[in-house]
């Protein structure tokens, strides 16, 4: 599948001159000065794009910081007057769009929590008709790729062609060190479906702490992503809002100066030969395994014919067990990643099971 959708380059909107383009600021705009102190010291570091504030907070619980509403706004609009930065900020309905356009937000983003309804994508896909502003859409809660698409789609046809994903990972009930899991391989599919959809990593959401915000950027870079988004407060630990992991100004400028930035590719011919030579024998050991796949799935069939004949169960709890022990200490000792290993003889094994449940169910209708 592909995703035909027109999508401007964030040159078009932000005017940056380097890459990755950078969105900095407060989790929520909480005093005016607090947003004006934050925002100056952004600045000094030359390299923030966009300055990013919460004004409508959606809390998990009713009773915490729900965001600074409308005076946020007026906050926002003096600081983007006095400092001349582009601001960006959180939209969840009509109304809130309508206060943002009013206070001259320039870029609007919408959060996971929204992304996860059709209904409030498309009330803000009608509100946003004939209007010209970027919409930066972050992924929703959970991972389902289907539904981040779906909201690039209804904005796209609203109208809205600067558009760009926010990668901040997903929720998760197994015990993790990162705030919310990253779970790579759904921005890594978006990519491939949508090449021309730019994308912005959002470490501090996926971290939830603030020593993980570098080597999650890291990793983006390396990805080739297009951008960050990085919570940054005058004075971390006493934030309204996500404080763990929100770092200070001179924190980003020092993260920002170590980032590698990679580029996608290279002019250097002796280090493209290479890669092509070792593409090469790359392809050639994909093309073993799927022999060496085949080869094992006409045995699994052999054997379910068996099994079949004998009436006996296509799952064999003991062997299963006994096949992933061998496997998972086999892979220990040639350094392999255990869990590499478990996942893909899971995949395996699942297919395997797939293929002999078909073949005695082609007995039962024989039958
Ligand atoms: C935020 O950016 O402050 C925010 C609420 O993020 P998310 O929608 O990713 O939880
Ligand atoms: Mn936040």
């Amino acid at each position: 599948m592909k995703v035909d959708l027109q999508v401007n380059p964030i040159e078009t909107w932000a005017k940056t001159t380097h890459k990755p383009l950078i969105i900095a600021g407060p989790c929520s705009a909480e005093t005016p000065e607090q947003l004006l102190a934050t925002a100056k010291q952004l600045k000094e570091l030359g390299k923030v794009d966009v300055l990013r504030a919460g004004i409508w907070k959606p809390r998990t619980r009713p009773n915490a910081f729900e965001g600074a509403g409308e005076d946020g706004l007026k906050w926002f609009a003096d600081v983007k007057k006095e400092l001349g930065m582009m601001i960006g900020t959180e939209v969840a309905n009509p109304e809130h769009i309508e206060l943002a356009l009013k206070y001259g937000v320039d870029v609007l983003w919408i959060g996971a929590r929204t992304t996860v309804s059709p209904f409030a994508i498309q009330e803000m896909a009608d509100a946003l008709q004939g209007v010209d502003i970027p919409v930066l859409i972050k992924n929703p809660t959970h991972p389902e790729l289907g539904l981040w698409i779906g909201a690039f789609e209804r904005f796209h046809r609203a109208g809205i062609k600067n558009l760009a994903a926010i990668h901040r990972g997903f929720s998760t009930i197994d015990k993790s060190k990162f705030r919310n899991v990253p779970t790579w391989s759904i921005p890594i599919e978006l990519k491939r479906i949508a090449p021309q959809i730019p994308i912005i990593c959002d470490p501090s959401h996926i971290g939830g702490k603030r020593d993980l915000i570098f080597d999650i950027s890291q990793k983006a870079m390396d990805l080739g992503f297009d951008g960050l988004m990085i919570e940054t407060h005058i004075d971390p630990d006493k934030a309204w809002s996500d404080a763990d992991q929100q770092v200070t100004p001179s924190r980003l400028g020092e993260i920002l100066r170590d980032l590698k930035i990679r580029e996608v590719t290279s002019d250097n011919q002796s280090f493209n030969d290479s890669l092509e030579d070792l593409r090469t024998k790359i392809d050639s050991l994909d093309r073993e395994l799927i022999e060496v796949l085949t080869a094992r799935m006409a045995i699994v069939e052999k054997i379910g014919e068996y099994k079949k004949d004998n009436n006996v169960t296509t799952l064999q709890v003991n062997r299963w067990d006994e096949i992933m022990k061998n496997l998972t200490s086999l892979a220990q000792k040639m350094n392999l990643s255990e869990t590499y290993v478990e996942d893909l003889f899971k995949i395996i094994h699942e297919e395997s099971i797939r293929k002999q449940t078909e073949i005695m169910k082609a007995v039962e209708s024989k039958a």
